[in-house]
């Protein structure tokens, strides 16, 4: 049986993997969580793995707690223990959960070992996508995207695609182009300027899907689509203008392949995370997550919208960051990392984000490591803390 560990087990997509895992009763190697410990604590009780992930100063505590419950259970701290444990072959699968650029180190790591990653972290791929893709491919890595589009096309994906991302241009396999559908979020239907004004109450709830609050913005800003767009450049090989966006607000086709004979071909369900984690844990099998049937006969209408570029400006400056290069997308990705937490702490209007990014993606300075490639993650790490430190400056200069 397929043992794993789930990196970001406290968060939304550790919820889902580890309702399959009750559901279908497979062992647990690792955990890790950052906050809510208590919850961590309760999972680790439930589950019994061997061996835990928790911020550096919490080891000692966590530890003595665990000892306290007579639970033996290794726990190491900070990034260093993540990356251990991604890299820990006690595990057959792992699973990337963490939010954000905390996910690199151990995104790497487990690609570095050879591991099955079942990958949820976008912000790693856009952040380091040739390093992770070139890493993986040394390193006999095999990466199953459970980000719901990606999967779906995936899933759509003739079998020596999904094997070797390098067939997708084979003339024989026909493969014309990719769709991402997107939910469109909560402002769809709303003006600009609501948008501007929406509250952080509004802007971490979403029309159809329950995720953790980075995302949730991200896909009310439409960036979630942005980086997603980045994500499917490097899983599947292919530059971003052979990769269309359509909205489509109902979430039931999850992603497209368009075939140059004119069948598109989509993968359908209801938006539930349960439903790409559960295919992504029995591939190359089919596995029974505990999901309900899509009942077709209770479905709406499928529409499909084009997105308002004026409004959703994050595309376009995801698009324009892939050109650009490697440097571009971390700054992207950085930008709107610091920029929607200072959203979320009430410190900026929800559309300051993308014109911060976009103030950042203008910034000379910044602007001459755009166009770098980086073949180790400190260069990487190092200019993500550069954009970080300029993002602040332009958020301050927008609050004086
Ligand atoms: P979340 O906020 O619900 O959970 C994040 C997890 O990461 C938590 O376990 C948290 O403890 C951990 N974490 C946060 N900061 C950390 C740090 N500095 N160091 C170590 N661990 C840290 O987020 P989520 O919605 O589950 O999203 C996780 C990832 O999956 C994101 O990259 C997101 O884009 C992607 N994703 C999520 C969904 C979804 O349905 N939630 C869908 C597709 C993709
Ligand atoms: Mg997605």
């Amino acid at each position: 049986m397929t043992a794993l560990t789930v990196l970001g087990a406290t968060g939304s997509i550790g919820d889902s993997t580890l309702d399959i895992v009750r559901h279908v009763g497979l062992p647990v190697y690792a955990l890790s969580g950052f906050g809510r410990l208590d919850k961590l604590f309760k999972l680790c009780v439930e589950f019994r793995p061997s061996r835990v992930g928790v911020p550096s100063d919490k080891v000692d505590e966590f530890a003595g707690r665990l000892k306290s419950a007579n639970l033996a259970i290794d726990v190491v701290g900070g990034q260093n223990g993540l990356m251990d444990l991604a890299g820990d072959k006690g595990a057959d699968k792992v699973v990337a959960g963490i939010v954000g650029s905390a996910g690199l180190r151990s995104t790497l790591s487990a690609v570095w070992a050879g591991q099955t990653v079942l990958l949820a972290n976008k912000e790693s791929l856009v952040m380091a996508g040739e390093l992770i893709m070139s890493t993986a491919r040394r390193h006999g890595a095999t990466l199953l995207p459970i980000d719901s589009e990606h999967n779906a096309i995936f899933q759509c994906l003739p079998r020596a695609v999904q094997d070797d991302n390098t067939a997708i241009h084979r003339s024989e396999f026909g493969i014309k182009k990719l769709w991402l559908t997107a939910s469109g979020g909560g402002f769809l239907h709303k003006s600009y300027d609501e948008m501007k004004n929406a509250t952080v109450a509004q802007a971490v709830s979403h029309p159809n899907w329950n995720m953790g609050s980075k995302i949730t913005v991200d896909s009310n800003t439409m960036m979630n689509k942005g980086l997603e767009l980045i994500e499917a450049c490097h899983l599947f090989n292919l530059s971003d203008a052979q990769i269309d966006i359509a909205i489509h607000p109902q979430s039931i086709i999850h992603s497209m392949v368009e075939y140059v004979d004119g069948s598109i071909l989509a993968q359908l369900s209801s938006p539930d995370m349960r439903v790409p984690i559960a295919h992504a844990l029995g591939y190359p099998n089919r596995m029974d997550g505990g999901v309900k049937s899509l009942s077709l006969f209770e479905m709406s209408a499928l529409e499909f919208i084009r997105p308002d570029k004026n409004k959703f400006k994050s595309l376009d400056l995801a698009r324009h960051a892939i050109r650009t290069g490697t440097g571009a997308c971390v700054a992207l990705n950085a930008s709107n990392e610091v920029a929607v937490s200072a959203f979320l702490d009430g410190r900026i209007r929800l559309t300051d984000v993308a014109d911060t990014v976009e103030r950042v993606l203008d910034d000379d300075e910044l602007g001459a490591d755009f166009g770098k490639s980086f073949d180790e993650p400190e260069g990487i790490l190092a200019l993500d803390r550069r954009v970080r430190d300029r993002t602040d400056v332009y958020l301050r200069d927008l609050n004086d």
